[in-house]
């Protein structure tokens, strides 16, 4: 079976298109701010239905530019989940402010709306939920409440590039936008990020930062610095964004076979997809709860043993890593994601995975939840 994290099936796949998107670039003699990046940031706006698509390094960068791009800075608070990829958070941490952590919700492993309001001080300037897994957060109500509060929100989706919420794409749902192209997101090009924003002022501040503060040919308008994308990347890039809703389609279908085929197993929990909402399925998370025979850990080993790329995404809360945890964070804080962190394991869902797979995927499960 293809390991869980197919860091090459995206290539091989369309090896042909790359290779030429490559060569291109290479026959071109040109690799920083030329026509791949160019297009690639053209065809996101498209995509995503936003004013402006920014690219640059990483998601990490993607996430530290928005901040810095909106004016938090130290003193400020800027809330976001302890339930997430480490990345969510450390960009708030480098840029001077205070992570404030909201518990997510138990079903949609994403923000809890209702705990919002109780975090919001006359310091918070931003909010960032996460569309962890690939579904969007409720982001009426994070909207709703953030316009009340005068904050501005961030998106990460980082996991969710095409996911919908009332049928607008992630990327257009807040202020700002964040992605990744890192090897194992939906669409990737190694390393990679995109910002999107349909606000010209910060897309104006993001467009500096991104370059040296840089407005024009060596007018320095501000501190800024180097996070640029390649041409080479965004060639791959551009590539991969054609492919984005085949894979999405994919990654879904997938979905729709493991939901079915593991229904009704005492202590698994399968995801939930929400009507008004899509889910791109960057990971395809169940939880195994405490009525099932075995531990999480045993059920791993035993599924993992067998030849299917379990995973853990996440398995710790991050406030109780200690350069977060030194804020304040207690042990018991955010009960909901550190349930999570100890019931969730993600099953293979990318699109290189096979209907055999599947079957294989689905039988294993059955087979080590009878005990054996
Ligand atoms: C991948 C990821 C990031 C960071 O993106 P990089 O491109 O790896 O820097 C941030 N947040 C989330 C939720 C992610 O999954």
């Amino acid at each position: 079976m293809k390991p869980f994290f197919d860091l090459v099936g995206q290539y091989h796949a369309y090896k042909d298109e790359i290779d030429q998107a490559i060569l291109s670039v290479l026959e071109s003699g040109h690799f920083i701010m030329g026509e791949p990046v160019k297009l690639f940031e053209t065809e996101l706006e498209q995509y995503c239905g936003a004013k402006h698509a920014i690219s640059c390094a990483n998601g990490t960068d993607a996430l530290q530019i928005a901040l810095m791009a909106i004016g938090v800075g130290p003193g400020d608070e800027v809330i976001t989940v302890p339930f997430s990829f480490i990345a969510t958070i450390n960009p708030i941490l480098m840029v001077g402010a205070k992570p404030v952590l909201v518990d997510i919700d138990s079903n949609t492993f994403c923000i809890d709306v209702n705990k919002i309001k109780k975090a919001i001080t006359k310091k918070t300037k931003a909010i960032i939920p996460v569309h962890l897994y690939g579904q969007p957060a409720n982001m009426d109500e994070i909207n709703k409440i953030a316009a009340q509060h005068n904050i501005v929100v961030i998106e990460d989706s980082c996991q969710a590039i095409g996911a919908e919420y009332n049928g607008k794409k992630t990327g257009s749902l807040g202020n700002i936008g964040c992605f990744s192209l890192y090897a194992t997101k939906n669409i990737m090009c190694g390393e990679g990020g995109i910002i999107t924003t349909d606000d010209e002022n910060y897309a104006a501040a993001i467009r500096r930062f991104r370059q040296h503060g840089m407005s024009a040919p060596y007018v320095y308008e501000e501190l800024g610095y180097n996070y640029r994308l390649t041409d080479l990347q965004a060639a791959i890039a551009v590539e991969q964004l054609k492919k984005a809703d085949k894979f999405s389609d994919s990654r879904q279908k997938n979905a729709k076979i493991l939901n079915s085929g593991l229904d009704n197993i005492k202590g698994i929990t399968l995801p939930t997809i929400f009507e008004d909402r899509s889910h791109v399925f960057h990971q395809y998370t169940i939880r195994i709860t405490k009525d099932f025979k075995l531990t999480r850990e045993e059920f791993v080993k035993r599924v993992q043993a067998r030849g299917v790329g379990a995973g853990v995404y996440y398995p710790r809360a991050l406030h109780t890593y200690p350069h977060i945890a030194k804020l304040g964070y207690k042990l018991g804080a955010f009960p909901a994601s550190e349930r999570a962190a100890d019931e969730v394991v993600s099953l293979p869902v990318h699109p290189a995975v096979t209907n055999k797979d599947l079957v294989t995927i689905i039988a294993v499960i059955h087979e080590v939840a009878s005990g054996a």
